[in-house]
């Protein structure tokens, strides 16, 4: 294995560029350098201290974009790394860096792939974008919402767009990602009123309103998820109370808690179910919302089943549709293209030390955006 493939040295010439978002270490230049032989234009649009580019092959419909992201996560605790972050590294076929897994690995395979195809079928049908930022990681919010945006303003349709999160949970093409549950963060301030310990009366215990509250919440069921989304949940991430002395009844109790929900419900029906349930515990509250992600769903149309075949073709595996995971920037381009899925590596190692794609999967990960090229530009 010593003949090193094109494909791999673009990946380990992304990996090699440090990142940490909101940068971009040089990445979009280099990507655009890759693409610039195959006709493609390039447009930067950087906004505050974020890359964004866009690179399109072509003006003719149908259009289908690659999208994602060129910034990665922090290494976090280096000492737990047997390599360098930023210094790819291969061992027993398996390639080791920051965002091997997410998401410089299914870049490096989406540049190879089109490579590939121009080369092979100069004449093809439609047109190739790439639509790609360097805050994803972070806010993300001078990134891809951003140039949706744009797009929106300037008419450019998007066909068919391929995200490359990784979404491979156990064998790599077992899962495509056709929707993702939608974020909704909630600051709660429950007040109560400050007093004696010895004098609860005179008092109001912020603290055993809120466990009021919770068991209600725990007792509730918000839906029952349906095909594509799982069940709402709804977990709490902090409580704190006024710091005070142990003789006291603090004042107030600040509660921060998510929902991750899925399209049968909005976040209004939130909103609205959650101040009834508030007010049966009977206590003064505050509250105010954060809503980062509305769900989103593809139907089961043909880019799912053009991805489907081409993982069944390649790998023999059945992928599965889903909805599960975090959020991506999937969330701003559905709101524009007529189709959009999420397709990538195993996501075992993804934000973690030691982050790593098997060589293999990076090769079949290729195989499978070219033979998506080929049955959608051909
Ligand atoms: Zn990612």
């Amino acid at each position: 294995m010593n003949n090193i493939s094109n494909l791999e040295i673009i990946a380990k010439n992304l990996i090699g560029r440090e990142s940490i978002t909101p940068k971009d270490g040089g990445c979009q230049e280099y990507i655009k350098n890759e693409l610039l032989d195959y006709k493609f234009k390039c447009e930067n649009i950087d906004l505050e201290d974020v890359k964004n580019i866009w690179l399109r092959k072509g003006s003719k419909e149908p259009l289908l974009v690659f999208a994602g992201h060129t910034d990665v996560v922090p290494p976090g605790n280096l000492d737990e790394w047997n390599t360098d972050p930023f210094k790819p590294e291969v061992k027993n076929n398996i390639l080791y860096g920051r965002g091997a897994s997410d998401m410089k690995s299914s870049i490096a395979s989406m540049i190879s792939a089109t490579q590939r195809f121009v080369k092979n079928n100069p004449n093809h049908k439609g047109s190739i974008g790439f639509l790609l930022t360097s805050d994803e990681e972070g806010p993300a919010k001078y990134g891809t919402r951003k140039v949706i945006e744009k797009f929106k303003k300037e008419n450019t349709n998007i066909d068919y767009c391929i995200v490359g999160e990784p979404t491979s949970s156990n064998k790599f093409g077992d899962t495509i990602k056709n929707g993702r549950r939608g974020s909704l963060t909630g600051y709660l301030k429950v007040i109560g009123i400050q007093g004696h310990i010895a004098y609860p009366d005179l008092a109001k215990n912020p603290i055993h309103c809120t466990g009021l509250l919770i068991n209600e919440l725990n007792n509730y069921s918000w839906d029952n998820g349906n095909k594509y989304f799982p069940k709402t949940s709804f977990q709490i991430s902090s409580i704190k109370s006024d710091e005070v002395a142990s003789n006291m009844i603090p004042g107030s109790t600040d509660i921060v808690f998510n929902l991750r929900f899925s399209n049968e419900l909005t976040q209004d029906d939130i909103k609205n179910k959650f101040e009834e349930l508030l007010s049966k515990i009977n206590c003064k509250y505050e509250i105010s919302w954060n809503c980062s992600a509305e769900p989103f769903i593809t139907n089961e149309g043909e880019l799912t089943r053009i991805l489907q075949k081409a993982i069944k073709d390649t790998v023999g595996i059945d992928s599965s549709l889903s909805t599960s995971g975090g959020t991506s920037d999937a969330r701003f381009i559905s709101q524009h293209a007529k189709e959009t899925v999420e397709f990538g590596p195993l996501n075992k190692t993804a934000h973690k030390v030691n982050e790593s794609i098997d060589l293999n999967d990076l090769n079949n990960l290729e195989k499978i955006y070219y033979a998506t090229l080929c049955e959608i530009l051909l």
